[in-house]
């Protein structure tokens, strides 16, 4: 097992200002999403903007920024810790996401999104810490949505970044680190299934900025990519999925997965 993968990634993060990350120094996704300027605003037809489902219809359906199957991206590779694994890949799309999202959050307003939306008539409620659940805007829900990711990511306990144990293998010490908890798993599952949430509720409810932005290809990808994660590692279930479970099929039909 090698510790430098994800050690990398996380020592070397910063804050640039409260609530946003620095980028990673990585060639992944994130980098390329994040060094691309959106092109100028361009005008999306009153016919196509009053279509609920605009993003299961051609050609916004089959936009795509990274072409190709997503399934080899998301693989665990050879040598590689499976808690480390999950843990960078989580910490990727909470990135892409949190990025994405600050472009759009102007758009999402208490009066225009009352509670967290998604497609098939769903909306989620923010279940607080005594079990309780509350219908909050959707602006507010993803603020707690992100303070939770950010906080969970920096919790040492949950995602250990330091160094542990040596261990002799093949005749050299390899640094195992500080152990991952043993629900480890859990965690990951709760945190992909709080990102999804986002993802539906853009899909639902801001396709069209998205559409006026000229970032559809930008988001149908991330989409891809992190969908391609979860079906992997089966972190969500099938009632996760449903307010997108049409594109995702879809995407499937495209090959992407
Ligand atoms: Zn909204």
């Amino acid at each position: 097992m090698n510790m430098s993968f994800f050690n990398f990634r996380f020592s070397s993060r910063s804050r640039t200002k409260k609530g946003e990350l620095a980028a990673p120094p990585t060639t992944s996704l994130a980098s390329f999403f994040s060094r691309t300027p959106l092109a100028s605003p361009r005008p999306v037809s009153p016919t196509a903007s009053s279509s609920k489902l605009l993003y299961l219809t051609p050609p916004f359906v089959g936009t795509s920024l990274v072409k190709g199957n997503f399934t080899p991206i998301v693989a665990l590779p050879r040598f590689v810790d499976l808690d480390e694994w999950l843990a960078s890949n989580i910490f990727d799309f909470f990135f892409y996401l949190n990025t994405f999202y600050g472009s759009l959050s102007d758009f999402c307003q208490p009066q225009t999104c009352p509670v967290l939306s998604a497609d098939a008539g769903i909306e989620y409620h923010w279940v607080d810490s005594q079990k309780k659940s509350h219908r909050i805007p959707a602006s507010q829900h993803i603020d707690l949505i992100m303070t939770f990711l950010e906080q969970t990511i920096y919790n040492e306990s949950i995602f250990p970044t330091k160094d542990g144990n040596l261990k002799l293998q093949y005749h050299i010490y390899v640094n195992l680190g500080v152990p991952f908890p043993p629900d480890f798993k859990s965690v990951i599952q709760n945190m992909a299934r709080q990102i999804f949430r986002v993802y539906a509720h853009l899909f639902h409810s801001h396709y069209h900025t998205i559409l006026h932005l000229r970032s559809e290809g930008h988001f149908h990808s991330q989409f891809a990519h992190f969908t391609a994660f979860v079906r992997n590692f089966q972190l969500l279930g099938q009632k996760d999925l449903t307010p997108l479970a049409e594109l995702i099929a879809e995407m499937e039909s495209q090959g992407l997965y």
